[in-house]
């Protein structure tokens, strides 16, 4: 049985990563290029004509701590979008290996697979049953080159939550033969949580969060990948050395430290409120057959014509997303 590092691009593996300047030193800062003086409306100490820390110690602690995990077990990237695409640059070999993903889903796997030269290949979700997950079909698609398998969390679109019991099998399944990357930007809207128990149980699963959705900080653009401590390491090697700019750093920390959470909370509740309540409109409507239970901040509809209804929505002055 290989180890789950094995399955890590040997260049990357191999990979010395860039040694940025020494960062607040206390002395006189020569080594970094910066110019002396702050821009204009900026105060801040350090200013920000200085580069921030190479990487955001702080922040990383203060999510760890948020999430429950090791600061070891914790990449801040930028939105968690990213922390996909260093996945797949991280695992992938161009022209060569594969990532498996399970659409109607986030469309962003495929497209960072595709930069990669990675393949993608596809085992839908069961429309007729929930849009739940296709076991035997994954199990059927998975072969040697196959390297990620993305499950998404609640789903984007279809407001899917997997069962956690399904994540471990899903899991267990693959073995060291791959990683299982559970996104779970949504996860706050949802019933259950299960990033800790999979990082307790798993070393080849990686959970994806993020503060863009709940936390609505999506203008900060701040993404955490939370997995085993050795595989993050290696995944931190390819981030570029200055990684997290300072004001976003300085948003997310007030953020979670604040009082912010309780209200954070009460958001939460308001939207599952009023997401159901809007799926009990969207149903009463003529042409609207099906909404689909979500356990996320979005919903669902099957429509009778799904280009006529996003247009009347639109000319309502509602713009929604046409699947
Ligand atoms: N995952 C899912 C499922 C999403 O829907 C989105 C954004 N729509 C993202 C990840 C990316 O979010 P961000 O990069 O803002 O963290």
């Amino acid at each position: 049985m290989t180890d789950i590092l094995d399955l890590v691009r040997p260049e990357i593996r191999r990979l010395a990563p860039y040694k940025p300047a020494r960062w607040n030193t206390g002395s006189v800062r020569l080594s970094a290029n910066e110019t002396p003086w702050q821009p204009p409306g900026n105060e801040s100490s350090p200013g920000l004509n200085r580069y921030p820390e190479p990487r955001p110690t702080e922040l990383t602690a203060v999510l760890a701590n948020h999430y429950g995990v090791r600061d070891e077990q914790l990449l801040v990237t930028r939105g968690s979008s990213e922390a996909v695409d260093l996945l797949l640059r991280c695992f992938c070999r161009p022209g060569h290996d594969e990532i498996i993903v399970c659409p109607p889903t986030f469309s962003m796997y495929g497209v960072y697979a595709r930069i990669q030269g990675a393949a993608v290949a596809e085992v839908p979700l069961r429309a007729a049953k929930d849009y739940s997950i296709d076991h035997h079909g994954i199990a059927a698609a998975w072969n040697d080159r196959s390297k990620l398998l993305f499950i998404c969390s609640p789903n984007n679109p279809t407001g899917h939550r997997v069962p956690t019991a399904e994540l471990h099998d899903l899991c267990e399944r693959i073995g060291n033969s791959g990683i299982v990357v559970v996104d779970g930007a949504y996860t706050e809207f949802a019933e259950a949580d299960p990033t800790l128990e999979l990082l307790g149980r798993h070393g080849n699963v990686v959970v994806l969060r993020t503060l863009s959705k709940a936390f609505g900080l999506a203008g900060i653009r701040c993404g955490s990948l939370l997995g085993p401590a050795p595989l993050i390491e290696i995944i931190n090697r390819i981030l570029p050395p200055f990684c997290f700019p300072t004001p976003c750093e300085n948003a997310a920390l007030a953020c979670l430290r604040g009082d912010y959470r309780t209200v954070l909370a009460q958001r939460i509740d308001i939207l599952k409120k009023e997401r159901d309540k809007l799926a009990a409109g969207l149903l009463s409507l003529p042409d609207v057959a099906q909404v689909w239970h979500s356990e996320a901040n979005f919903l669902l509809a099957g429509v009778a014509d799904a280009g006529e209804f996003t247009a009347r929505a639109l000319a309502g002055g509602v713009s929604i997303r046409n699947f």
